[in-house]
């Protein structure tokens, strides 16, 4: 696969309100906030119409003097390609690197991942919650665990533990050849297949089941990402890395730090910290 990113058969601009009035790109102020905290606020229960929440302008920023209009919905979403590309800048400036993970992270329209009640927030640093005390990731760390998986190469198979709803499998699919994605809960794997239905990804295999056995069948990886943290790497995982395969995966409890695991022979691999984290607990089990 060469380097240029995917796009997905669905153009953006099919996706965003054409006739809508452009948000304004302003720089929502993320609180920071741990995944926890975050996966116990409240979700709208989906029907139940809610105003949609608003993400402010810093008070520094000159739109505070302007009225911010950010009219959002899954809908009728008002959500421009600028947006996202101010997001994917953002993240650079926290230290991604990698074009090719930048230019995904600008591509997936994260909005679409998103409970209509916080739609608005779609495109700030942070994670939110999707329901069953779980949350979609930070695009920040998405982002950098996909850089650290990429190591500057290309990645032929993925596996992803915690499909969640959907939105890092989407943007493992622009820079992989073939992404497999496992959720154990199954209204979860549900949602998942909901949001990334209307985006026809071809290349993306969503199970339903427990992560922490992998996915034998579809083994070796080259590259294995979990987005839930446990106190040790399940060892079916590293077995079925691929010999020369990355493995990047949060490790702790309460406080955790992201591992990249390299598999430098048939039973030897290597270890090395990279920086805290915080994510949602890896389980063993379905429900
Ligand atoms: N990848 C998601 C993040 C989801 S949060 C995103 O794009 O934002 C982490 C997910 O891991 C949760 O949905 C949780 O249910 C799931 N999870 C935890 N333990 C798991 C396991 N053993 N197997 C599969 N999924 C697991």
């Amino acid at each position: 696969m060469s380097d240029k990113p995917r796009s997905f058969p669905l153009p953006l601009s099919s996706v965003v309100d054409k006739g809508a009035r452009k948000a304004p790109v302003f720089a929502p102020v993320a609180t920071p906030q741990t995944a926890t905290q975050n996966a116990a606020r409240h979700v709208p229960v989906p029907g139940q119409h809610r105003p949609a929440a608003v993400a402010m302008p810093s008070k520094s920023h000159g739109y505070a003097q302007e009225r911010a209009q950010p009219v959002v919905s899954r809908d009728r979403p008002l959500v421009s390609d600028a947006i996202r590309h101010a997001m994917a800048q953002r993240v650079a400036k926290q230290g991604v690197r990698d074009q090719v993970v930048l230019n995904a992270l600008a591509t997936v329209p994260r909005h679409m991942f998103m409970d209509q009640g916080l739609v608005s927030q779609a495109y700030i640093d942070a994670s939110l919650p999707i329901g069953h005390q779980q949350t979609i990731s930070q695009p920040y760390i998405v982002a950098r665990m996909i850089e650290v998986l990429r190591n500057g190469g290309q990645l032929k198979r993925v596996l992803e533990i915690g499909t969640g709803c959907g939105y890092q499998a989407a943007v493992l699919a622009c820079v992989a050849h073939e992404v497999f994605s496992i959720e154990r809960i199954k209204p979860l794997h549900e949602l998942a297949k909901n949001n990334l239905r209307p985006l026809r990804v071809p290349n993306l295999r969503l199970h339903y089941g427990d992560g922490m056995l992998g996915l034998p069948q579809a083994a070796p990886f080259d590259g294995i990402i979990l987005a839930a943290a446990g106190l040790q790497v399940p060892q079916p995982l590293l077995d079925q890395l691929a010999v020369g395969g990355r493995l990047v995966a949060p490790v702790g409890d309460r406080t955790q730090q992201l591992v990249l695991i390299t598999r430098t022979g048939k039973a030897e691999w290597t270890s090395e910290t990279l920086e805290d984290c915080h994510f949602v607990p890896l389980r063993a089990g379905t429900v």
